[in-house]
């Protein structure tokens, strides 16, 4: 028992704040019990001064109604809301009015018996001292520390009565009570251990439950808002607003190849970076989310359109900034497509609407910002009924390859044919390969597409004649599919085509992440000993490096160039710099999109090695190639190199009229 008493001190000031709070709080818990006390004290004094005159019963009387009126005015004063902050003091007070209580209360008992033979009050005082002993280690059982003490300033005077006034009766009076101070010690200190226990469990339970709470609304990777509470909040921000609430939904190009080249923990930093990156928005009252994967959503109120599109502007660039995980530089970029409420928006409106808008900005290109308007719906619906008839336009004979003529540009001969897919809708006619294709590579179809053109076009090249060639463009997408050399090997077998007749376009963003799988099926196809040829180039990075890393055979110098060729110099400076680099790498240079005679006469003279173009011709069906190639030998070589840069050959020949 003693060992306990001991022990409490230091478990007390090991006790959580939280529960020391709570316990301290609980000794202003009664204002009953302690007026009762209160006014017992203030009558105990009264009487006993009445019966017994003396200057120290006087005294002990006043500081006992003293005591008592203060803890009164004490507990008056004590709010529990706003204690929290001065806990401690509170916690003296108590224990200060506490202690000088059980201190007076005591000392009268003591001084009834020793300085007066009252008998009556003698009861009167030993019985008012044992009962608020028993009453006092009762109520703070909670300080166990008071508890004891109270008792023993108020109950051990009557015990050392027999000291002074030896008799039987005092020295029986005495053991009894030493005896009653044992037992409510014992007693006090296991109440204290189950009532601690309990306060203790009930605390755990609460943080438990705050620790949940926080849990089930925060992204655990991030510490941001998760999509539960996103709506959530959304739907009260947007009850409560005042003005325009943007929601701002951000989606990260290729972060997939980022998980799958530079692994998952690289992947997380990164997801940690951009949520680091999207919280400025909370200067600007805006709550941040994740919604899942690589995906984020900022909602903020906004004046307008123009300043939501601006804040998607800054976030846009803050993600390009390169981030450095483990000494290694990783690029990131970002789309981002918005939404903005009016009078009555509702939340699932506005975040339907952003995700709109977000498949609008990756479509266009990917890192950028599309902001929301009713026509995107409408494309939306339509993209996805072109992806449900992609599905069917195979087996339903809709789709056809046209052929378009590459020429050499130093003996004007026909080189090869680029196979260009033509899908012929039964209600809408005909749609353009730049609709359809980015929908079929979202939608997966693309892989059987390309092997169906693969196909076509090594069968159709098997009847031209000599070492022409057909150049097939081959998606982004499939060049992280590792069963692609085999579909080409396989194709290259069945049609019989020699592999250095097949050329593989290949569109410049396919390289930008430095992917193992792109490398490997890039590496198998050069084994296989088909060429590689670099489209569009001029319009992605204009990497390099892409040239030399992958050995790419050709570059395609993109039409765009050609376009304005005679208005713009930059356009003539990047044909000028390809060329020139494709000389010294020993690459061949196509230059894509001739029109014009102008335009052929220019690229003639930049050392351009091949060209193709309306010019020349459009691209036709199977049907029409050989009978094409049979004029078209005879028509070409009137041109030569030399008349062409004079500008002779135009007035010489009028190019054929092309097929459709
Ligand atoms: P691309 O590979 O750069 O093909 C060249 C595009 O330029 C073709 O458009 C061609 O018709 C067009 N073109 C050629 N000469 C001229 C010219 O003098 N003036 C103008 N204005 N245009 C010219 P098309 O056939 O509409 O194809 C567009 C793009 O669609 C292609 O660009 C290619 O990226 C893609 N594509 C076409 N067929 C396939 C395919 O079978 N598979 C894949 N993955 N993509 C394909
Ligand atoms: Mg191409
Ligand atoms: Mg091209």
């Amino acid at each position: 028992m003693l060992f306990n008493f001991f022990k409490i001190r230091t478990d007390d000031t090991e006790l959580a704040a939280a529960v020391r709070i709570a316990l301290i709080k609980a000794l202003y818990s009664s204002h009953l019990s302690l007026v009762i006390g209160a006014a017992t004290g203030l009558a105990i004094s009264a009487m006993v001064s009445w019966y017994c005159p003396s200057p120290w019963i006087y005294a002990c009387g006043a500081f006992i109604s003293a005591t008592a009126l203060l803890r009164v005015l004490s507990f008056g004063m004590f709010k529990p809301g706003s204690a929290d902050a001065n806990a401690k003091v509170w916690g003296r007070i108590y224990e200060t009015g506490a202690f000088a209580y059980a201190l007076f209360v005591g000392q009268l008992t003591f001084l009834t018996f020793v300085i007066t033979d009252d008998l009556r009050m003698q009861l009167v005082t030993a019985f008012t001292s044992t009962c608020y002993a028993a009453g006092a280690t009762g109520r703070n059982t909670g300080r166990p520390l008071l508890a004891l003490s109270q008792l023993l300033l108020c109950s051990l005077p009557l015990s050392i009565v027999p000291i002074i006034k030896p008799s039987l009766p005092t020295i029986f009076i005495s053991i009894v009570n030493l005896l009653f101070i044992a037992v409510l010690i014992d007693l006090t200190l296991r109440t204290y251990k189950t009532v601690l226990d309990a306060f203790i469990d009930r605390q755990e339970k609460l943080r438990m439950a705050t620790v949940y709470e926080h849990l089930s609304k925060t992204d655990p990777l991030t510490g941001i808002d998760n999509r539960s509470i996103l709506k959530t909040n959304l739907d009260k921000l947007i009850e409560e607003a005042r003005s325009r609430i943007a929601i701002l939904w951000l989606d990260l190009d290729r972060f997939k190849q980022i998980n799958d080249t530079l692994g998952h923990a690289t992947g997380d930093a990164v997801l940690r970076t951009i949520s680091h990156r999207l919280s400025i928005m909370h200067e600007r009252g805006g709550r941040i989310a994740r919604f899942g994967g690589d995906e984020f959503i900022v909602t903020l109120p906004v004046k307008d359109e123009a300043e939501a599109v601006a804040t998607a502007d800054e976030l846009i660039l803050a993600i390009r900034q390169p981030v450095t995980i483990n000494n290694i530089q990783v690029d990131i970029s970002g789309s981002i497509g918005i939404s903005i409420s009016d009078d009555d928006s509702d939340s699932d409106e506005l975040l339907r609407h952003a995700d709109v808008a977000l498949y609008e900005a990756k479509a266009g290109g990917r890192n950028c910002v599309r902001l929301f308007d009713p026509e995107m719906e409408r494309r939306l619906l339509e993209n996805k009924q072109i992806e449900r008839d992609l599905k069917k336009a195979l087996a339903n004979n809709e789709m056809e390859v046209h052929y378009q003529p590459v020429v050499d540009l130093h003996d004007f001969r026909i080189r090869g044919f680029e196979a260009l897919l033509r899908w012929h809708h039964p209600t809408n006619g005909n749609v353009p390969p730049s609709l359809f294709i980015p929908i079929s590579e979202g939608s997966h179809t693309i892989g059987p597409i390309t092997e169906w053109v693969l196909m076509q076009s090594c069968m159709q090249a098997m009847k031209w004649p000599g070492d022409i060639t057909v150049a097939v463009n081959i998606s982004a997408v499939l060049l992280t599919d590792r069963t692609l050399p085999n579909i080409v090997s396989d194709t290259l077998l069945r049609s019989g085509l020699p592999p250095r007749r097949l050329h593989l376009e290949i569109t410049e963003t396919a390289l930008l992440a430095d992917d193992p799988d792109v490398r490997y099926v890039l590496d198998m196809l050069k084994r296989i000993g088909t060429s590689l040829s670099l489209d569009d180039f001029g319009t992605g990075f204009s990497s390099l490096s892409h040239l030399c890393r992958h050995r790419f055979d050709t570059i395609k110098i993109d039409r765009s160039f050609l376009n304005n060729v005679e208005s713009r110099s930059e356009s003539r400076a990047v044909i000028q710099a390809v060329s020139g680099l494709a000389s010294s790498l020993d690459l061949t240079v196509v230059a894509e999109g001739i029109e014009t005679f102008e335009q052929l006469q220019y690229v003639v003279k930049q050392g351009c090695s091949a060209g193709q173009g309306y010019f020349f011709a459009k691209p036709m069906p199977a049907s029409a190639v050989l009978p094409y190639l049979s004029t078209a030998d005879e028509e070409l070589a009137l041109f030569t190199k030399d008349e062409v840069i004079a500008g002779e050959a135009n007035r010489k020949v009028k190019p054929r009229s092309r097929a459709a």
